[in-house]
């Protein structure tokens, strides 16, 4: 059972809100592009890893996907995590094209493409740190010990991978994903939790999985805020912003006419600025003048409203920023 569904991660939203909103001729589009561009390539091979494990028996697995987890200060990522009875798999999605070689005595990951070689840190050392972080989790939480297995696999249909006996026992191309967790059932037999157990633990799991904060992001690129264009923008030619009139937005280029484009840009302001607006923020960063007309607005939307009459603030719910 997929108990947490893989979501489109908050920083490609964030990282594409900062594109939509970045003036073309900025000279840090280039380098969010290609941090895109990457983010999405994993995106994708995370997505792709879905369709096998759509084989697997759904009574006896709880998955769960993009988890983040706390251990004291510090947080660690897991992409997926299968849950029985008998073991725990970690597992590592890549989406490399290329010939892959993992290199034992440094510890390294090279790719070659047309003989051009790069360096890549190891994605085991990566996982099997993964690993420490779960297990000590799961201790801090109380819960007994359980066989916590790891595995690094490729979606990339062309790819090329080479390595040593004990590397590939860890690290696979996807469509022998199913083939390792049969391998895995076959090892462990014995039933280390019951099945209430397993969902207690699930519960807790999606209790404190914490999406990572993508608020940093302009700071991280050293963008400053006054640089990013306000405004609702056209669904149609893009360009900003839309003007607000008789509850709907109308482009001023293309005369294109929407009754939701502001739903987008209040994503966009969440997803890079704050966590939470206020009347007045909504129409400055929408562009509206009447208060009644952005209070109308912001009561439609599926926001947690906190405050009474002029000290109201709105949240995102979950549902609004996906
Ligand atoms: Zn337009």
């Amino acid at each position: 059972m997929i108990v947490k569904k893989r979501e489109i991660s908050r920083k490609i939203l964030a990282l594409e809100a900062i594109l939509r909103r970045l003036p073309e001729s900025h000279h840090k589009r280039q380098i969010i592009e290609r941090d895109l561009s990457k983010y999405n390539s994993g995106y994708q091979g995370e997505k792709a890893l879905n369709y096998y494990l759509s084989f697997i028996d759904e009574n006896k697995y709880q998955i769960f996907h993009n988890l983040r987890l706390r251990n004291g200060e510090y947080f660690f990522q897991i992409d997926t995590l299968i849950l029985t009875t008998s073991f725990a798999l970690l597992i590592e999605v890549k989406n490399m094209s290329g010939k892959l070689v993992f290199e034992p005595e440094f510890n390294q990951l090279i790719r070659s493409i047309d003989e051009k070689e790069e360096g890549f840190p190891n994605p085991l050392l990566q996982i099997k740190r993964q690993q420490i972080q779960f297990e000590k989790w799961l201790d801090r939480h109380r819960y007994i010990p359980m066989p916590i297995e790891i595995l690094v696999i490729n979606s990339h249909s062309g790819s090329i991978l080479k390595g040593n006996k004990f590397i590939s026992k860890y690290v696979c191309k996807i469509d022998r994903v199913l083939e390792k967790i049969q391998e895995l059932e076959k090892r462990y037999t014995t039933d280390i939790l019951n099945v209430k157990e397993i969902r207690k633990i699930g519960n807790l799991l999606l209790k404190k999985d914490t999406p990572p904060n993508t608020l940093s992001l302009l700071k991280k690129y050293s963008i400053s805020p006054s640089n990013i264009i306000t405004g609702v923008q056209c669904p149609q030619c893009n360009e900003f912003p839309m003007v607000y009139n008789r509850r709907k937005w109308q482009c001023s280029k293309c005369r294109t006419i929407s009754k939701d484009a502001h739903i987008k840009a209040l994503q966009d302001y969440f997803n890079l600025f704050k966590n939470t607006i206020s009347n007045t923020e909504f129409r400055q960063f929408l562009h509206i003048d009447s208060i009644f007309s952005a209070s109308k607005l912001l009561n439609s939307l599926k926001l947690e409203k906190h405050g009474e009459r002029k000290g109201r603030i709105y949240s995102p719910t979950k549902d609004f920023l996906q």
